[in-house]
C-alpha cells in the first residue's frame, strides 16, 4: 500500500487528501493518507470572510483572475487554467456546500459559515484518513510521497529543511500605522474603503495597497483617493453661499473635513488648487499593523517547484498552498489558490505513485 503524508491540515492540505480520496475511488486504489498537524485541523478556515468564508471569486477568465495575486500571476495563469473557479464551485457543491456570488463578484457558502465548510470538509475524509497532532520540523521518512501544506503562520522551517529557498517573507493584506498623528483622533470613521484605527488606516483599500507594496522599505507614501474634482467643483458651484467645509463633507465624513479645510471660506471663494488638494489623502505609511495581517507575501521560492507543485529538487515531495511564494487580495483568491494547488497536486501525486 502506497503512503502519502499530508503535512497541515489547512485548507489545502485537507483539501488535497479530499481530491486524492476522491481519484482513488475512481480508479480503485487505496493509498494510506496521513495529515500531520500540530493544531486542530481545519482552524485557519474558521476566521475566514469574518466566519462566512469567502471560499472563491467569480471570474472564470483565468488570466484576470492570476492578476489578483501581486506574488505568483503567471505561475497560477496555468494553475487556474487547469483547475478555476467553477472547478471548485463545483467540487464544493458535491462536499454538500451550495455557493452564492455576492454583489462584488466573492464567492460564498450558502450556509455563511465556515464551520459549515470546515464540517463538510471534514465528514469527507472522516474514517478514511489518518490524523497525528504533532508539529514536524524534519523530513519525513517511509512515505511514497509527501505533500507540505504548512501555511506562513509560523516560519515555514520544514520547507527549508527539506532543502528549499524560501523567498523573504512579509506581511500582506494588513493595516498600516502612519506617520500623521492628527488622524489618529478619526478612530473608527471609515471613507473609500478606508477606515481610520488607532495606529493609522485599515480597510479593503489599504489591505491591497500593503500587499502591492510587502518589500517597499518604509517610511513610504500612500494615496488615497478622496474627492472627484469635477463633482466637488459641481457641488460648490450649487451651494456658493456655504461653507467650503460643510461642502466637502457632502462627500467625507464632517470629522475629516474638520482636520483637512482649516479655512473658514465660503464654497463661492474656494480656488482650484484648493479643490485639487482634495483629490487624494496623502499619508505617509511607517509600518505594517501586523494584528491586522491575513497573508504573508514570500515563501518557498515557485522556480523550485514545477506545475504539478512536485519539488524539483526533493524527490516525492510536493508543496501547495500559502507556503508558497503567492499570496492573493482580499476576495476569495488566496482560498481559490489552496483548492487549485491541492487539487492538481493530488492528480499529480496518483498518477506518480499509480503510473
Ligand atoms: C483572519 C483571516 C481571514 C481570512 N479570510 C479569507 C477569506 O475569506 N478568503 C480567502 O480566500 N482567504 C482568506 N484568508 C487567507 C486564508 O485563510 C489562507 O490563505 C489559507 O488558510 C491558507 O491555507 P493553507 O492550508 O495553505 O495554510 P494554513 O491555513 O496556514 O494551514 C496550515 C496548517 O498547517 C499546520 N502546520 C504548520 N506548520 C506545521 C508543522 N511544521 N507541522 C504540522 N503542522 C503544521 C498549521 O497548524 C495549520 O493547521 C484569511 C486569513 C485570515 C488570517
Amino acid at each position: 500500500m502506497k503512503k502519502i503524508a499530508i503535512i497541515g491540515g489547512g485548507p489545502s492540505g485537507i483539501f488535497c487528501a479530499i481530491k486524492i480520496l476522491e481519484f482513488a475511488e475512481k480508479f480503485d486504489i487505496k493509498p494510506e493518507i496521513t495529515v500531520f498537524d500540530n493544531k486542530n485541523i481545519l482552524h485557519t478556515i474558521l476566521p475566514t470572510g469574518n466566519s462566512r468564508c469567502n471560499l472563491s471569486y467569480s471570474e472564470y477568465d483565468n488570466m484576470e483572475l492570476a492578476k489578483n495575486f501581486p506574488r505568483g500571476e503567471k505561475f497560477l495563469y496555468s494553475v487556474f487554467s487547469r483547475y478555476g473557479v467553477s472547478d471548485a464551485v463545483n467540487d464544493f457543491e458535491k462536499l454538500g456546500v451550495e455557493t452564492y456570488i455576492q454583489d462584488d463578484l466573492r464567492i460564498f457558502p450558502k450556509a455563511d459559515s465556515s464551520a459549515f465548510v470546515k464540517q463538510k470538509m471534514l465528514e469527507a475524509i472522516y474514517n478514511k484518513v489518518k490524523f497525528e497532532r504533532i508539529e514536524i520540523t524534519e523530513p519525513l521518512k517511509a512515505f511514497d510521497a509527501v505533500i507540505i501544506a504548512t501555511g506562513l503562520k509560523n516560519y515555514p522551517k520544514l520547507a527549508e529543511n527539506y532543502g528549499h529557498k524560501i523567498n523573504e517573507i512579509k506581511p500582506a493584506l494588513c493595516g498600516l500605522k502612519i506617520m500623521e498623528k492628527e488622524f489618529i483622533t478619526l478612530k473608527g470613521v471609515s471613507f473609500n474603503s478606508v477606515i481610520f484605527t488607532e495606529i493609522g488606516v485599515s480597510g479593503p483599500f489599504i489591505f491591497k495597497l500593503s500587499s502591492i507594496n510587502a518589500y517597499k522599505s518604509f517610511p513610504y507614501q500612500i494615496k488615497i483617493p478622496l474627492i472627484n474634482r469635477n463633482e466637488l467643483k459641481a457641488k460648490l458651484k450649487e451651494n456658493p453661499k456655504k461653507q467650503f467645509k460643510t461642502v466637502v463633507s457632502m462627500f467625507i465624513p464632517a470629522s475629516l473635513a474638520n482636520i483637512l479645510i482649516k479655512t473658514e471660506k465660503q464654497a463661492a471663494n474656494v480656488s482650484n488648487k484648493e479643490i485639487e488638494e482634495l483629490e487624494f489623502l496623502t499619508l505617509t505609511a511607517t509600518s505594517t499593523d501586523n494584528k491586522g495581517e491575513i497573508v504573508h507575501a514570500g515563501g518557498v521560492s515557485l522556480d523550485e517547484i514545477d506545475n504539478n507543485f512536485k519539488s524539483k529538487i526533493v524527490k516525492n515531495l510536493w508543496i501547495i498552498g500559502e507556503v508558497l511564494n503567492i499570496d492573493g487580495f482580499t476576495g476569495g483568491f488566496n482560498l481559490q489558490n489552496c483548492w487549485s494547488d491541492a487539487a492538481i497536486c493530488a492528480k499529480d501525486v496518483i498518477k506518480k505513485l499509480y503510473p
